[in-house]
């Protein structure tokens, strides 16, 4: 890979390598842009194929930071941190300790000192892999993590809260009706935003069918909530009005989107599209794409907050107005007659620019 040029393409503006070779800690760190204020972006803790695909996820999730800030009106920057997981195929090259994947609190201290040695330059919090007692470890090293004390706020819960909201728009944009109250939804993974999303479906739909690849954790919380299950791969057929990825990224395929029965597809996983064209495939085929970096803004918002020491009920009110930013993108892409995503893209392109 010819790496600035890599870089370039995006424009992002910095990529950080960290290792320690006491805990074989490897970590891959890009800052989208700041012009808009420092980078901000969760820290992902899990196994790559390679090390060029962890830092693929790294430059695709900060500039998905990026945009998500710049449309949540924001005033801050897009990064991420990805650390890679215990994988001998990932490429250490012999050189490393393995990675003891249960020493944890010594591996995210030393990610703590990581992000305090750029000083303010990346506020962090969690994502997939990362948990509450990964935070805490963290913030004896570094002020400038999220979510990591008692009176945190739930971020997941907030992220689901958003992405609620947005399917409540999406579904008016697409049936003409904001109520829910005949509307099913598919849920892919009830993992901490899946399951939250999925309590505050089965409160207003009647029918929620959820699927996960853990399929212990799965049945418990079917079970709990009263909601069908079906296998990870059946999910994209499921008769359903409303497809919410929960799960990982790049589910949306030109198979998947071709398998898909919603008409909507709105959930809180990063980068759902394998390939931003997909937005066109899913226009053609009369899917409401809901932008997941428009949507899944609540962590960001609840995150951002903590740190700049917004009261709970500010932080809700600002969650809750992502219906109203998602409002703002689809009618945006109805006037200009352009994907949903092309849409939000050019309003977060637009609000960087005026800035800088
Ligand atoms: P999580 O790790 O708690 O849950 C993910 C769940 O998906 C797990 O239960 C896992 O078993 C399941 N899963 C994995 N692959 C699957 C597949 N192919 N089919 C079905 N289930 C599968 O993660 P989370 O915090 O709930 O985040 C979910 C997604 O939302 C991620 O893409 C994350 O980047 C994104 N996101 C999360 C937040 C947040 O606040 N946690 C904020 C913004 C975006």
């Amino acid at each position: 890979m010819d790496y600035f040029d890599r870089m370039a393409r995006d424009s992002h503006e910095a990529v950080h390598f960290f290792r320690d070779a006491a805990t074989g800690y490897r970590c891959i760190l890009a800052v989208h842009d700041t012009t808009l204020g420092p980078a901000t972006g969760g820290t992902r803790f899990c196994s790559y194929e390679s090390e060029v695909a962890a830092l693929e996820d790294a430059l695709l999730l900060s500039r998905a930071m990026t945009r998500k800030a710049a449309v949540a009106g924001l005033d801050f920057g897009g990064g991420k941190a990805v650390i890679l997981g215990p994988d001998p195929s990932a490429g250490a090259g012999g050189q490393e300790p393995a990675l003891d994947p249960d020493n944890r609190e010594s591996l995210f201290r030393v990610h703590g000192r990581a992000v305090e040695s750029l000083a303010g330059a990346f506020l962090t919090g969690p994502d997939i892999g990362v948990g509450p007692e990964d935070l805490r470890a963290m913030a004896t090293e570094t002020a400038y993590v999220a979510g990591a004390t008692d009176d945190s706020p739930d971020l997941a819960e907030l992220t689901s809260l958003g992405v609620f909201q947005s399917i409540r728009i999406a579904v008016e944009h697409a049936f003409g009706s904001y109520d829910l109250s005949d509307v099913t939804v598919a849920v892919q993974g009830v993992g901490a935003v899946g399951q939250a999303l999925c309590e505050l479906l089965v409160a207003a739909c009647p029918r929620v069918v959820a699927s996960d690849v853990d399929s212990a954790r799965l049945a418990r919380v079917a079970e709990q909530l009263g909601m069908e299950v079906v296998g990870p791969d059946a999910i994209y057929e499921v008769e359903a009005d409303v497809f919410a990825p929960c799960a990982g990224g790049g589910v949306l395929d030109v198979t998947t989107v071709n398998r898909l029965r919603a008409a909507v597809v709105c959930g809180a996983a990063n980068n759902q599209l394998a390939d931003e064209r997909l937005a066109h495939r899913l226009r053609r085929r009369g899917v409401l794409y809901a932008p997941d970096f428009v949507v899944n803004a609540g962590a960001l918002i609840g995150g951002t907050g903590e740190l700049e020491g917004w009261s709970s009920e500010e932080i809700e009110r600002r969650v809750r107005a992502i219906g109203d930013t998602l409002q703002r993108v689809l009618e945006t892409a109805r006037q200009l007659d352009v994907t949903t995503l092309d849409a939000a893209v050019r309003l977060a392109s637009a609000r960087v620019r005026a800035a800088g």
